[in-house]
């Protein structure tokens, strides 16, 4: 990158340090493991790397900066985006913040592997923060090295990526840089460590605050950096919010339970799992962020989680989603509580989730189904029938919602066509043909032809309704094995299924017919095999 690139690389990233500047410091500096108190974060600096390269980066995102497509391919960008080169006005920190992990109180949790760059504001306006996982150890590392590996970082890379183009609310990621060093993981905790390559992902969002960055100074008695943070929070993300007050506390709170409600009712829309719902992996604006050991539902099982290390428990499993959110905001109810101080406006927003999450439920069932409207009356029975159905055997749920489209819904086939007949257009979602008997098939039939009837009196085409449903039931998701076939790849070094994917999940609801394969059924091989269907926490 020659001398005027460089000028206008850091004209167009303006730095503006909200969060730094306005928020209190922890006066010690560095990044030796410790406990902070009265301070929301700690400035640090990111570890040095003696490699780093460009494995993939997002053009939307980039664009989203500001960042020149050439300034992107140039040498100065994975330099920049490791964190051995800080461009003038980035104010590098790690963030406070405390957690429920798994249900219990875990106490100072923090940017143990996340250093934040800065904040942006972009060309419309817009504030950015810029965050790199992986960058190195920070005051909140604990026992960790404040490390990531590739195979971790590709997942978050291109899951969060897929999320937003699937119109999930979720942080971005900017791009994915392999460090060159080595970084040692005992993938299954099972006392076999291997050095894996270590990379890099810059996250994006307008903030990375979380349930926890609350939690931590309820916990700790802190209540003037407590409201410190809400205020700052609400002036600055929810700034269509009046000047911080009791009442305005009550809005941002519902605000915060609506747009978790919202985020939640996405994931089942598209079949995610997030995997470790810990209020510190909440995001404050309803963002899916922490992308871990996450995985796809493949044969529709609500009890099914990913994460190996709640396999026990299934606390965080698909189908627990929505009450795991509940309990979540209920800490938060209780770490805000010291600037309410009343129990009863805080249930009642509380409350307000149960509804808002049934009613986008409900609506977004509707659109799976192409039905103009959710019709109480008569879509409770139908939506009860259809998830029964989905259970009934093995059941790819993507496949299943994207070729019911196709079922035909007029008139006169309907009586007379039989039952095995009626299911054909779905086979392709059935993993085990044999567990079609004769009493599953009508089953299946059964609640079709209920569908059929409903659309008809619901006076949408076959052509409209396919059209509407395939806008909200994707053709692609980041299936779990096919996150791992990317991964095995660039760890020898073959980056290529890495971009392919991330092309292919620009466009996740539009046929694409030379990647058909992408969209079929999870292959028998990937049943059993590790980060395939099932992942450990490690990464
Ligand atoms: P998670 O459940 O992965 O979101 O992480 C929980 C906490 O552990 C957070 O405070 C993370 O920053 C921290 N953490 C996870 N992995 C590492 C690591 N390799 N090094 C340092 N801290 C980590
Ligand atoms: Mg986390």
């Amino acid at each position: 990158m020659n001398a005027a690139q460089e000028f206008q690389t850091s004209e167009a990233l303006t730095f503006d340090n909200r969060f730094t500047g306005e928020l209190p410091a922890d006066p010690e500096s560095g990044n030796a493991r410790r406990q902070v108190t009265q301070a929301c974060y700690s400035r640090v600096q990111p570890t040095q790397v003696s490699q780093p390269q460009l494995v993939a980066h997002a053009t939307e995102v980039a664009q989203q900066l500001g960042l020149s497509p050439a300034f992107c391919e140039s040498d100065a960008f994975p330099q920049i985006f490791s964190g051995n080169r800080l461009l003038e006005g980035m104010d590098p920190y790690a963030m406070c913040y405390g957690g429920h992990q798994f249900g219990n109180w875990a106490g100072q949790l923090g940017d143990g592997r996340a250093i934040n760059l800065g904040e942006i504001v972009n060309q419309d306006g817009k504030r950015w923060a810029l965050q790199l996982k992986g960058a190195g150890p920070t005051p909140y590392s604990r026992t960790a090295d404040g490390l990531a590996v590739l195979r971790s970082s590709i997942r978050e890379f291109l899951c969060s990526e897929a999320m937003s183009h699937l119109g999930v609310p979720t942080t971005r990621a900017l791009s994915l840089v392999s460090t060159g060093e080595q970084v040692v993981r005992d993938m299954f905790y099972d006392g076999n460590p291997k050095p894996e390559p270590g990379a890099i992902v810059c996250r994006v969002a307008p903030s990375f605050t979380r349930f926890g960055s609350f939690q931590i100074f309820a916990a700790r008695g802190e209540i003037d950096v407590l409201k410190q943070l809400v205020d700052y929070t609400i002036r600055t993300d929810f700034p269509h919010l009046d000047e911080p007050s009791h009442d305005t506390y009550l809005a941002w709170f519902e605000e915060v339970c609506r747009t978790t409600a919202q985020m939640i009712v996405h994931w089942l829309r598209v079949g995610f799992v997030h995997g470790v719902m810990n209020t510190d992996n909440m995001s404050i604006l309803g963002l899916t962020i922490d992308y871990g050991p996450y995985g796809w539902l493949e044969d529709y099982d609500t009890n099914w989680t990913p994460n190996t290390t709640d396999a026990a428990g299934h606390r965080y499993a698909f189908g627990k989603q929505p009450q795991i959110a509940h309990w979540n905001l209920v800490q938060l109810a209780n770490a805000i509580y010291p600037l309410i101080e009343q129990t009863e406006p805080l249930e009642k927003v509380l409350n307000s989730y149960v509804q808002e999450f049934e009613s986008c439920w409900q609506s977004m069932m509707a659109q799976k189904l192409g039905l103009q409207a959710f019709k109480p009356d008569l879509d409770d029975t139908l939506f009860s029938g259809l998830l029964e159905i989905l259970q009934l055997t093995e059941t790819d749920m993507t496949i299943f919602y994207r070729r019911l489209s196709s079922l035909d819904v007029s008139n006169t086939l309907e009586s007379q066509t039989d039952d095995v007949t009626l299911i054909q257009p779905l086979l392709d979602a059935y993993y085990v043909p044999e567990q079609l008997t004769q009493d599953t098939t009508s089953k299946i039939a059964s609640w079709l032809r209920r569908y059929q009837k409903r659309v008809r009196e619901d006076g949408t085409d076959n052509q409209r309704r396919q059209t509407r449903m395939n806008t909200v039931n994707p053709k692609y998701v980041l299936r779990n094995y096919l996150a791992q076939l990317a991964i095995d790849k660039a760890e020898q070094g073959d980056h290529s299924m890495v971009h392919e994917l991330l092309e292919l999940l620009r466009h996740p609801y539009d046929d694409q017919p030379d990647k058909e394969e992408y969209a079929n059924k999870r292959p028998d091989w990937a049943r059993q095999r590790a980060g395939c269907s099932m992942l450990s926490c490690s990464s």
